[in-house]
Parts: structure tokens; C-alpha cells; sequence
């Protein structure tokens, strides 16, 4: 079985959804995403999220013939930490 992505919950993609053009649709015009909580850092839908916010689905569907899951987990975590870099600049 492949191992889970390794997601600290830290919200910090949900923080930043205007900087791809998949997740723009959210932004609740500050580039947070409608349905993050800002107390919590987690998902107020997070049962019913789209697919493009489930690492898994998304890479089932889109990336799997691009990319091994393990190269792929580097990947987004590359963009999980320039995402986590720039909370702290702001
Ligand atoms: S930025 Fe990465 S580690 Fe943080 S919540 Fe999003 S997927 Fe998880
Ligand atoms: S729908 Fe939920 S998981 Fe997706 S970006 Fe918004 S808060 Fe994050």
C-alpha cells in the first residue's frame, strides 16, 4: 500500500488558493480560500472538498502516468514549504 501525502494540516495551500489557477475559483478575494477556517486552519468542508484539494484523487486522476506517487509527494512538499514561507513574510 503506498504511504499517505504527509499533510501537517497547516492550511497554509488553503491560505493561498489564488496562486494556481485550479484552486482560484475559492478565493474569497484575499487568496484564502472560502472554506478555510481561520481559527482552526482546517476545512469547513473538508468531506465534500473538491477533488483538486484531495492530493490522492488529484494524482489518481491527473499525474499518476507523469510521476511516481513518491516523486510526487516531493514535489508538493517543495510547494507546501513556499507556500508555509510565504504566510510567515506576510
Ligand atoms: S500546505 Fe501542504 S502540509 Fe500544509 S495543509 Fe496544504 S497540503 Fe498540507
Ligand atoms: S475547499 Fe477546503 S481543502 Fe480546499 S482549499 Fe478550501 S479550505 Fe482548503
Amino acid at each position: 500500500m503506498q504511504k499517505s501525502f504527509p499533510c501537517t494540516q497547516c492550511g497554509a495551500c488553503c491560505r493561498h488558493v489564488n496562486f494556481s489557477e485550479l484552486t482560484a475559483y475559492l478565493d474569497r478575494g484575499d487568496g484564502i480560500c472560502r472554506h478555510h477556517d481561520t481559527g482552526t486552519h482546517l476545512c469547513t468542508i473538508y468531506e465534500q472538498r473538491p477533488d483538486v484539494c484531495r492530493v490522492d484523487t488529484y494524482y489518481e486522476q491527473h499525474l499518476k502516468k507523469q510521476y511516481m506517487w513518491d516523486e510526487f509527494i516531493e514535489i508538493n512538499l517543495i510547494a507546501c514549504k513556499q507556500l508555509s514561507e510565504l504566510d510567515k513574510s506576510e
